[in-house]
Parts: structure tokens; sequence; C-alpha cells
């Protein structure tokens, strides 16, 4: 994937970016500032270099893990809402939501997630342009880095994907009503909570 090639280009350069930097850099999708390292823009991505290896990190953790409810995918999901606009493609940005909806509203663990979003991408929709919410952001990616034990960084999660979700409150409905559709015509459905 392309993102990895600019992430270990960015790795190098981190290691010659001086840690009391002055210089701040905001993230253009989650408006997190963080020490200019001059890292190299994602193309896929609306973030900030900075940003986006903040997420590397945390991927790092998540996939460490291991865990059979594959938290990984949740991180996945909340980061890619948290980018939309930009050079953000709009089927990453619907499936972050979507993912997102099933995860907090209809109970799915990761795994049940990436599932869905399996039969869901069979289906070909063309998806529209979801214009990133105006309000601004309390939680990112860096609030759960800096969690200190495992299970504060997957309580931290939960509570990063759920400020994410709040925040796209305007397309809720749509986002219910589209998955819930898709699902249905992909067959293998079953409403409520699949365990
Ligand atoms: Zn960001």
């Amino acid at each position: 994937m392309k993102i990895w090639g600019i992430l270990s280009g960015n790795r190098s350069k981190m290691r010659g970016c001086p840690k009391l930097n002055k210089t701040m850099i905001e993230c253009p999708g989650c408006h997190l500032k963080l020490p200019d390292c001059h890292l190299d823009l994602p193309d896929r991505t609306n973030a900030s270099g900075e940003c986006l290896q903040a997420y590397s990190d945390l991927m790092s953790y998540t996939v460490a893990k291991q865990d059979p409810e594959f938290i990984h995918q949740h991180v996945v999901d909340t980061y890619a809402a948290q980018h939309a606009g930009g050079s953000t493609r709009n089927i990453t940005v619907a499936f972050g939501l979507i993912g997102l909806y099933l995860a907090l509203e209809k109970g799915y663990n990761g795994k049940q997630v990436q599932q869905a979003h399996m039969r869901i991408a069979k289906t070909r929709k063309v998806w529209p342009r979801l214009e990133p919410p105006l309000q601004p952001l309390v939680l990112t990616v860096m609030d759960v880095l800096r969690a200190g034990t495992h299970g504060e960084k997957d309580t931290m999660i939960r509570k990063w994907m759920a400020a994410v979700w709040e925040s796209w409150s305007d397309r809720h409905t749509w986002i219910r009503m589209t998955t819930d559709e898709l699902l249905a015509s992909s067959g293998n459905w079953r409403s409520g909570k699949r365990r």
C-alpha cells in the first residue's frame, strides 16, 4: 500500500527531527498540532505527515495485539472518518463511518466490521463525497497514544470512536440507511447484534 512507502520515508526523517522543535504543523483532517518534522504529505489521506506517523505508531500497537476482537479495525475506521476531505477518497470516508455505525450502534467487533466491509465492497456502489463536519474534534490519535496502559489505550480508542461518530451527527441517518440497505442486499444479514 502507498501509505507504507510514505511512512518508511518519513520514518527516516523523524530520526532527524528535534524533539523540542518549536514550529508546529496542524493536520488538515483532525487539526492536531505536532512538531513540524517536514514529513511528506500523504497523497491519499487528508492529514499531515506527522499525524499519519502517529497513526502508524498506533497501528503498530493494535496489529501487535492480535486480539480476536480485532480492535485494529476500529482504529482504521476512526482515523478515516476523522480525515475526510482533501485527498481522502470518498470510499475511505464512507467505509470508516459504516464501521463506526456498526461498532457503536450494532455492537459489532472489529472482525465483524471487517466482514461487513467485504460484503459491502462487493456491491460496487459509487460513493458520494462526504464533507468533513464543521465542529472541532476533541480527541485525536495522540490521545490514544498518550494513554498509559494497554487497557487505558483500548478505553481511549472507544472514546475516540464515539467522539468522531458524534461529530458526523448530520450524516447519521444517511449512514444507517445506506449501511442497512447494502448489507440486506448483499445477503447474509441479520439485524441487531451479531456475535
Ligand atoms: Zn490528523
